[in-house]
């Protein structure tokens, strides 16, 4: 993979960011003492550029409106949110360990309400067991249900991973079908869960909208809508089909490391200057840095830990030894 290092600095710094805007403002505050008026405009020029565009929304309720940026500048900002995610997450991928098809499908339904680290520690005993659609449609309930308890809801979930390999197996020969149409028609199978699959196990472009997803979206203002299905053709209209798939893991790991629902680390977060939301959560960098979580599937190159130089930067890791 290609990392590109092709933005300034100072944009990818949010405390750079910071430290600039502190600084103009001081600027402009002497200059409105009696300095001529172009001098007084080119401050506040300044000063706009260093700060996170329409940064104080979520504190003070002035800030982003959905209107009051264009349709071009939202498809540039957005495809530039996606590409500094992927130079902080180069390696994004599921984070549900699969070797095939049937088992990301599987792993996919079991992942609804809990953690993927959960249902990690719970499918290797499930598919030692039950290694293909048909063994699992045979299935006795109340063994699968023992296995799938530390999922929770696991009596629904059993119910749906049996009833889909009964489908997979009378319908499709036990193979999993690689068409939309056709993965939604399978019980507990649903657009995001089908999306994940295609793009996944099959290398068909798709954007799953998690939690995660509708969260982050939502907050760098891509979409107003909170329908999941509207959410996808929203986003889907931002980017060309062949990023989908990595767009969404990249969305995901930002939401699951640094963006996270009710403590966002805006201080020590790569994508600060691009997002209208900054100052959601906590802007001191030190502070901030203590809420990264690092412990699902870890950093880039690290498992528990971001590199040393992803804090230093401000946000942006080097890349890691032996990428391209
Ligand atoms: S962590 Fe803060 S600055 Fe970063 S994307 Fe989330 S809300 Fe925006």
């Amino acid at each position: 993979m290609v990392v590109r290092r092709d933005s300034a600095v100072g944009e990818q710094d949010p405390v750079g960011a910071k430290k600039a805007a502190k600084g103009t403002k001081v600027t402009a505050a002497k200059t409105s003492a009696g300095t001529p008026a172009r001098k007084r405009a080119a401050a506040g020029a300044a000063a706009k550029k260093a700060a996170p565009p329409q940064a104080p929304s979520a504190k003070n309720g002035s800030g982003h409106s959905p209107g009051s940026e264009s349709r071009t500048a939202l498809v540039r900002r957005a495809r530039r949110i996606n590409r500094e995610l992927a130079e902080v997450y180069p390696y994004a991928h599921p984070e549900l360990d699969f070797e095939n098809p049937f088992q990301l499908l599987v792993a996919t339904v079991l992942s609804a309400q809990t953690t993927d680290l959960r249902v990690n520690q719970t499918t290797p005993a499930l598919f030692a067991r039950y290694p293909t659609p048909e063994d699992l449609a045979a299935a006795d309930p109340e063994e699968v249900e023992e296995i799938l308890r530390p999922c929770g809801f696991f009596r629904a979930k059993t119910r749906s991973v049996i009833g889909l390999s009964k489908a997979l197996a009378a319908e499709f020969g036990g193979e999993v079908p690689g068409r939309l149409e056709d993965l939604v028609k399978l019980p507990g199978v649903g657009r995001k869960t089908a999306f994940v699959v295609l793009g996944n196990a099959f290398g068909r472009p798709g954007i799953t909208v998690d939690t995660h997803f509708q969260r982050l979206v939502r907050r760098w203002r891509w979409t107003e809508e909170t329908d999941p299905d509207k959410i996808e053709a929203a986003v889907g209209a931002l980017f060309p089909k062949s990023d989908w798939t990595m767009l969404s893991h990249h969305v995901i790991w930002h939401g699951r490391r640094i963006c996270h629902a009710r403590k966002p680390a805006c201080g020590a977060c790569p994508i600060a200057p691009l997002c209208p939301a900054f100052g959601e959560g906590e802007t001191d960098p030190e502070k901030a840095k203590k809420l990264l979580k690092y412990e699902k599937g870890g950093f880039p190159g690290q498992r528990l830990k971001p590199p040393q130089a992803y804090l230093d930067a401000g946000g942006i890791p080097a890349p890691p030894l032996g990428a391209a």
